[in-house]
């Protein structure tokens, strides 16, 4: 249980590359920043084998190890980690209050850095067979299906753009959507259309992920129209059906976009002072683990500067470490 009269400097929810590397900054800016984070730590990077586009690794590295690093050297500047799930939070006045269950934290600055949970079908097994051939990430995992064959569900603009940035990869690929046209804005959607390397089945679900022990060898189709169905061989099946920003403890405290992600000002300013956002959370359009490590920088150096800008009462109980109020 925290000691009530505590003032957390700096709180992170999130152990993603955007709350890991707002954490090194912050901790090497003496912003004594604790990080949060939940039963699974390490984010959405944590499902995928290898990472080939995270700059510095030639050879590529493997999502769970770079995480773990990421930790370690936040750790090595004194981050602080605490593990639990955020309950409720309080935004209307400083110091901000965090509920993990019954224990109040409360702190002067707050990086958000919850992700994003991509969409699923609902098929049963379609979280086992993660990395043995389905994806929910072309630009991560597209590489491996190199001249095979893969399907990607959905209909949107990021069905489209994985579907296109697949071709550069897979001999044969198919979107599978579940009407007979594209949600894509037009210029996305005419690409598609236009690209002979890309097939469509429309009015169509996917009833089933067909898998044996080395992974997934096809899908079931189902027409919606007719209710006909037919087994599909692929060897890859990419889930582009949106995202969902993990803010829902945030609603009603801080301004949203129309799609539920919290929107960000000059960087990672929310529209709270003293709250900043990083990572997928606030990101419908990037996604990438080099861009929330990147935005997550940019909210440390962010409240760093509001901590600066502080009362001076507040800043030197805080340049102390975990920091007391007055
Ligand atoms: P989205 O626009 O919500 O599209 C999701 C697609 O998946 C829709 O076609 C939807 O079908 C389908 N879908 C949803 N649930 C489904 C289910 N259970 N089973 C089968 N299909 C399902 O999501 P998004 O494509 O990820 O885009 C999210 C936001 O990011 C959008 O605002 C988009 O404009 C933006 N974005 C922009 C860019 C860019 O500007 N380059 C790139 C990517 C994303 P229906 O069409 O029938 O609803």
């Amino acid at each position: 249980m925290p000691n009530p009269d505590v003032i957390f400097e700096t709180l992170i929810l999130g152990s993603g590359p955007a709350g890991l590397t707002a954490a090194i900054y912050a901790a090497r800016s003496r912003c004594c920043p604790t990080l949060i984070h939940g039963l699974q730590p390490g984010g959405q990077l944590t499902t995928t084998t290898a990472v080939d586009n995270f700059p510095g690794f030639p050879q590529g590295v493997d999502g769970p190890a770079l995480m773990e690093n990421m930790r370690l050297q936040a750790e090595r500047f004194g981050t602080q980690f605490i593990e639990g799930e955020v309950t409720r939070v309080e935004l209307g006045e400083r110091p901000f209050k965090i509920w993990l269950g019954e224990e109040l934290y409360r702190c002067l600055t707050l990086i958000i850095a919850t992700g994003a949970s991509p969409r699923l079908l609902g098929l049963g097994n379609e979280e086992a067979l993660y990395g043995r051939g389905v994806s929910v990430c072309a630009t991560c995992d597209g590489f491996f299906y190199r001249d095979k064959e893969v399907v990607v569900v959905g209909g949107g603009d990021t069905a489209v753009e994985e579907a296109v940035f697949l071709t550069r990869f897979a001999t044969r690929v198919t979107m599978i959507h579940r009407r007979d046209e594209l949600r894509a804005v037009p210029v996305l959607a005419q690409r598609a259309l236009d690209n002979d390397r890309i097939a469509f089945r429309w009015d169509t679900a996917v009833a089933e992920i067909i898998a044996d022990q080395s992974g997934v060898t096809g899908v079931r189709l189902k027409n919606l129209k007719t209710g006909e169905e037919e087994d599909f061989p692929c060897d890859g099946v990419f889930i582009a059906i949106g995202h969902q920003p993990n803010a829902a403890l945030f609603e009603g405290q801080l301004d949203f976009d129309k799609d539920g992600y919290i929107l960000t000002k000059n960087g990672t300013e929310t529209s709270v002072p003293g709250v900043f956002a990083a990572g997928d959370v606030q990101d419908p359009i990037f996604r990438q683990a080099v861009t929330a490590a990147g935005s997550g920088c940019m909210a440390a150096i962010q409240a760093e500067r509001f901590l600066d800008d502080l009362p001076s009462e507040a800043q030197l109980s805080c340049r102390k470490g975990i920091c007391t109020e007055g």
